[in-house]
């Protein structure tokens, strides 16, 4: 893969990728938008992946090592895929006021870090900024969550940005990783690791609303999708809630006994639940993100997709 980069040393202005879709806003102090060359970045990535997959895989890597102080050579036997790689930006997040400087950790781990991963959320993308590099395979196409159309994505995105802001300090690390994370679950490769991490976000979700009083403390473990049913953020229909109890069934057995239900641990597993688990996610962070729109509402046990249907007029 050869694309042109950018330098990223503009103190102002803040890189980040891989977003393959051509989309901007401007919120608050923020204007985002698609880098210059969007369209070839993303045209070099997307020959450069495997078109089977959908994702981009990182080349083999080789450690180098200097026999005699001056010319570093490939060391032998050491072949490996890279644990961290970069990936070319695709967008760049630039202060509104045209002075304030975003090229810093203090954004990154901040008010950046939730918009970046929010609008790789909000398209079934992974981001990560252009200075810190990638982990596992990246989608080189939008998995959207649901279709946004673009004249409402900066009211979509003003309400994370808002919901964040109104978490105390020490909460909003957590939103920043749950949002990431739940980004990189279509970056394993079986399902029932697609499942496992997904779990382990739900529970995320189910503390953060838990203590946020949008839901009531559930009795048992497997209770939890209950009490997301009964505060009215999830589907409650009789099909919904049966693939809630094989959830529950199917992390006890992994969790505890290493047990993938009657399948072998590399099988697809019972009633899709590597994929439902994680559409289930999708309502009920757009429910945490207080985002007002049809989609939270809708049946997630359904295979057809679903619009966002914000309701007009709505702000945060
Ligand atoms: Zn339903």
């Amino acid at each position: 893969m050869t694309t042109t980069r950018s330098t990223g040393t503009d103190p102002l202005v803040q890189l980040f990728g891989y977003v393959p879709v051509y989309c901007g806003f401007t919120i608050d102090a923020y204007i985002v938008a698609p880098v210059p060359d969007h369209a070839k970045v993303v045209q070099c990535v997307t020959d450069d992946s495997d078109e089977d997959s959908r994702f981009y895989y990182p080349p083999p890597a080789h450690r180098e090592t200097s026999r005699d102080g001056k010319q570093w050579r490939r060391k032998p036997r050491s072949r490996h895929v890279p644990l961290l790689f970069p990936m070319p930006p695709t967008h760049q997040i630039a202060p509104a006021d045209g002075s304030t400087h975003l090229n810093s950790d203090t954004f990154r781990n901040g008010e950046g870090g939730i918009l970046i991963h929010s609008l790789a959320f909000l398209h079934g993308a992974r981001a990560q900024f252009s200075e810190w590099w990638f982990d596992g395979r990246i989608p080189v196409e939008s998995r959207e969550v649901c279709g946004i159309p673009d004249a409402q994505l900066a009211t979509v995105m003003a309400f994370f940005l808002h919901t964040y802001r109104q978490l105390i300090p020490a909460d909003r690390p957590r939103l920043i990783n749950l949002l990431s994370l739940r980004n990189r679950i279509q970056s394993y490769y079986w399902a029932w690791e697609r499942f496992a991490f997904s779990y382990m976000v739900f529970d995320a979700l189910y503390e953060m609303c838990f203590r946020y009083k949008m839901i009531k403390q559930a009795k048992h473990h497997k209770d939890r999708f209950a009490s997301f049913a009964q505060a009215g953020l999830i589907c409650d229909c009789s099909r919904c809630r049966a693939h809630t109890y094989t959830f529950a069934t199917l992390r006890n057995q992994l969790f505890h006994e290493s047990l993938w239900h009657d399948a072998p641990i590399t099988g697809d597993g019972p009633g899709m639940a590597d994929v439902f688990l994680p559409r289930l996610l999708n309502v009920l962070i757009a429910q945490m993100m207080r985002v007002p729109c049809d989609y939270v509402r809708h049946c997630w046990s359904s295979l057809s997709s679903s619009a966002l249907g914000l309701k007009p007029g709505a702000h945060p």
